[in-house]
C-alpha cells in the first residue's frame, strides 16, 4: 500500500514525499539571472518546486495528528505527541514567552526511518523580539544563539508505538494509538505541566499561560471547578485560547508549474483569493516605493514575476541541495558560510522551505509600524535528516526582514 497517496483523490493531505529528482520536463528553471546567482553559483537545473496554500479546514477533524497534516496556524498536531519539546526549546530566547505556533509541513523521505517525517515552525508575534533574532542571525553560530523563530524536526519509522502502518481511512474513525502528553490548557501547543493550584484542573505550560488564562476567566471558573471536582466539566478554556493563537488553515499543495497554466491560475484566484488584486497590487507599491537601493528593487520586481502565476501561495518547498530561495529584497540573504552545520550530527543542512509573507495576511496580522512583519523565512534542516538526539531535533530557520542588513 502506498502511503504516498494519503488524502488523494482529493490532493488535500498529500505529504510532501522527496522524492529522487525526477524533472519530468525543465522548463521551469529559466528564472535565475546572475543577480541570485551569489548565494549558490553552480549552474545545475532547478528541480519543480512544489507550493503551498491556505485553505480553511473542511471539517474539525481532518488536522488532527493521525491524518499527518500540513496546518498553519491553531496549535501543532504533533507528529510524536509524548516526547515533545520542553524547557527552553519552548520559549522565545528574547523575552522567554511561549513561542507561538506558526506551520506544520509533512514532508516524509523514502527513507524507512523517516516514513513520517514533520517539521514544525514556531516564533515569538513580537517584532521586537524578531528584530533582536536578527542581531543573533548575523553574528554567525553563536554557540547558544537566542532566537525568535525555531524549527523542529520529527520523524518516525512505518513501524512506531503512535500510529498504525496502515494508511488513515480519512473518515472519522481514524484513531490515533494511545493519548499524547497533556498539553497546555491556555495554548493547546506545549506540554501541561503544572496544574491550577486551587482547582488542580487544568494545566499550563508555563506560570506566563496561567497568569492570562487567570486574568481571561479562569478566576471565575476556578472556584466552581475546585467544588465539583467530580463532575466532569468541560475545562472549556482552548475556547478562550483559541484567541491567543493564530487563525487555524490547512496546508494545501500543488506543484509550481501546475500554476504556470493562466487557466487555472485564474480560476483559482476567482473562487479562493482572499486578497483583492488591488489591495495586493497597493501593498505591493507601497513596498516597492520603500526600497532604497536599486538590488532591493530588483530583487522584488523578480520574486513579484515568480509567484506571479499564483500570488497566493505562503510556502515554498524545495529540499533539494541545488534549491534557491527567491529572497523578496537583496539584502539581509544569508551566504552559505551563514548556515551552520546540524547541530545534531554535524552534517551540512540543505534550505528545505521558504515561507512568504503572504501568511501574514492569512494570520490577520495588521499592517502596522510595529506588527510582525518578515520578507521571508528560510528553514534549512539537515541534508541527512539525522535520527541522533532528541525526538524534536532543532533544525535553522533565516529570517530576512524589510530593513537594510547590519553589516
Ligand atoms: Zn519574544
Ligand atoms: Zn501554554
Ligand atoms: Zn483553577
Ligand atoms: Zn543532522
Amino acid at each position: 500500500m502506498d502511503f504516498n497517496a494519503i488524502g488523494d483523490p482529493t490532493n488535500k493531505l498529500k505529504g510532501l514525499r522527496i522524492s529522487s529528482l525526477d524533472d519530468d520536463d525543465g522548463d521551469e528553471e529559466v528564472l535565475i539571472d546572475n543577480e541570485h546567482e551569489d548565494y549558490d553559483s553552480n549552474d545545475e537545473e532547478e528541480d519543480p518546486i512544489t507550493l503551498g496554500f491556505v485553505e480553511k479546514p473542511k471539517n474539525n477533524w481532518c488536522l488532527q495528528r493521525q491524518y499527518f497534516p500540513s496546518k498553519a496556524g491553531g496549535g501543532p498536531a504533533w507528529l510524536d505527541p509524548v516526547n515533545i519539546p520542553s524547557g527552553r526549546s519552548c520559549m522565545c530566547d528574547i523575552c522567554g514567552e511561549p513561542l507561538q505556533f506558526l506551520l506544520q509541513v509533512y514532508a516524509p523521505t523514502e527513507k524507512e526511518n523517516t516514513f513520517h517525517r514533520m517539521l514544525f515552525v514556531f516564533m515569538c508575534p513580537s517584532m521586537k523580539c524578531l528584530l533582536r533574532d536578527q542581531h543573533e542571525q548575523w553574528k554567525r553560530h553563536p554557540n547558544k544563539p537566542s532566537r525568535s523563530v525555531k524549527v523542529f524536526r520529527c520523524q518516525l519509522p512505518r513501524d512506531n508505538t503512535f500510529y498504525s502502518s496502515e494508511r488513515p481511512k480519512f473518515n472519522v474513525s481514524d484513531k490515533p494509538v494511545g493519548s499524547g502528553a497533556a498539553l497546555c490548557d491556555w495554548c493547546g501547543t506545549w506540554k501541561g505541566d503544572k496544574l491550577c493550584s486551587s482547582c488542580r484542573q487544568v494545566r499550563y505550560c508555563s506560570d506566563k499561560h496561567q497568569v492570562r488564562h487567570w486574568r481571561s476567566g479562569h478566576k471565575i471558573a476556578c472556584p466552581r471547578m475546585k467544588v465539583s471536582t467530580h463532575t466532569a466539566i468541560s475545562v472549556g478554556s482552548r475556547k478562550d485560547a483559541s484567541n491567543a493563537l493564530w487563525p487555524e488553515f490547512e496546508i494545501i499543495i500543488e506543484d509550481e508549474s501546475d500554476n504556470n497554466n493562466t487557466d487555472i491560475s485564474e480560476s483559482k484566484a476567482l473562487t479562493s483569493s482572499l486578497i483583492s488584486k488591488n489591495r495586493n497590487d497597493d501593498i505591493m507599491n507601497s513596498i516597492l516605493d520603500s526600497f532604497q537601493g536599486d538590488d532591493d528593487k530588483k530583487s522584488w520586481v523578480y520574486f513579484q514575476e515568480r509567484i506571479a502565476s499564483a500570488p497566493e501561495q505562503i510556502l515554498r518547498y524545495y529540499r533539494n541541495t541545488n534549491a534557491r530561495p527567491i529572497w523578496p529584497v537583496s539584502s539581509g540573504r544569508p551566504s552559505k558560510a551563514d548556515i551552520p552545520k546540524c547541530s545534531h550530527c554535524g552534517g551540512s543542512m540543505c534550505c528545505e522551505f521558504q515561507i512568504l509573507p503572504q501568511l501574514l495576511y492569512y494570520l490577520g496580522v495588521d499592517n502596522e509600524a510595529d506588527s510582525m512583519d518578515w520578507a521571508s523565512i528560510v528553514v534549512y534542516t539537515c541534508e541527512a535528516s539525522c535520527d541522533l538526539g532528541v525526538a524534536y531535533k532543532e533544525e535553522y530557520a533565516w529570517v530576512q526582514i524589510y530593513l537594510p542588513s547590519p553589516t
